[in-house]
């Protein structure tokens, strides 16, 4: 285990060129933050394939350390094999490995059923060539049947070979710890990272966190809710809830953040200088 905290950066692959060029510009600002890895999103059952593989290519060729995310849903054993071997060809070490979610209209699972499966293969067909992030969930999956058996399920995952993991975003600092607490007593001591979500709009994260599983804490919904659409005012707020809760998961010993940019570099870049970090 590692005693430096990581700070990382996700992005995911923009669907137009100018998307690509946006996303060029906000990571030549985030590189000077100097972030452990920049990781990049993966559509399950490859619908992003080759623009994550040309937005991780891009990177390494910028002498950054790429981890592009790998889902396994709808996926055979053989386009991992051939997703493994590009890893490779490009010199990336470090893979976030994912069951991921079958997309609508997509009937064939493929050959895996659950991410640690994916765990499993990448480390029987490459040894140690990357270190494996698996996601954990502070306050669950949305699909696990009880909160034991999510617990379970991630110790499992961890144990068929992951190094560290990184969590869906949360406010509830609380939820965090308990969920590390709860990993570790199963046995599973890898850094579990807390994955960090800067708000720019409230609306939008209240709909994406419905849809993922995350909670909004009933005092930040009142609170946003009251500052209607004055967009400097939930800016401020927002950068003033995440950077303290930043600071409280640090404070208590988090292994490090992985922020979700949305490929925006702005409110990343202001949490990161407030923390202290640059
Ligand atoms: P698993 O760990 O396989 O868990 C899925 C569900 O199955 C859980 O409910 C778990 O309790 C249960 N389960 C797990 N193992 C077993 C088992 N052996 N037996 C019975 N039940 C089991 N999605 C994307 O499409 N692309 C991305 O790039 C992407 N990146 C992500 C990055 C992070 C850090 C996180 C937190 C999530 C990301 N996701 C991404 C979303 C993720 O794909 C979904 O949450 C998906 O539904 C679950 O993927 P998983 O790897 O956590 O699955």
């Amino acid at each position: 285990m590692t005693d430096k905290p990581t700070f990382s950066i996700e992005f995911f692959p923009p669907a137009t060129p100018e998307g690509v060029e946006k996303l060029r510009l906000a990571r030549a600002q985030l590189a000077q933050l100097n972030p452990a890895f920049f990781s990049v999103t993966y559509g399950a059952g490859g619908s992003t394939r080759d623009r994550t593989l040309e937005i991780v290519r891009e990177i390494q060729a910028e002498g950054l350390h790429a981890a592009p995310h790998l889902s396994c849903i709808g996926a055979t054993k053989d386009s991992i094999r051939d997703h493994l071997a590009e890893f490779r060809e490009m010199g990336v070490t470090r893979i976030v490995a994912l069951r991921g979610d079958l997309p609508s209209g997509m009937a064939d699972p493929g050959e895996f059923r659950y991410a640690n499966e994916l765990v499993a293969f990448i480390r029987a067909e490459t040894g140690d060539a990357f270190h494996i992030e698996v996601a954990g969930y502070p306050e669950f999956h949305p699909q696990a049947r009880s909160a034991t058996a999510d617990l379970d399920a991630f110790a499992t995952k961890v144990r068929a070979g992951a190094n560290s993991a990184i969590t869906q975003y949360f406010y509830n600092a609380d939820a965090y710890f308990q969920f590390v607490d709860e990993a570790w007593a199963r046995g599973v001591e890898i850094p579990i990272v807390p994955g960090i979500m800067p708000i720019a709009s409230f609306s939008k994260l209240a709909r994406f966190s419905d849809a993922c599983g995350a909670e909004i804490p009933q005092w930040m919904r009142r609170r946003f809710e009251a500052l209607g659409d004055d967009t400097a005012s939930v800016k401020a707020l927002g950068l003033d809830i995440v950077t303290e809760l930043c600071e409280r998961l640090l404070e208590g010993g988090a292994p490090g953040l992985h922020f979700y940019t949305l490929n925006q570099a702005g409110l990343t870049t202001t949490i990161w200088q407030r923390l202290g970090l640059a």
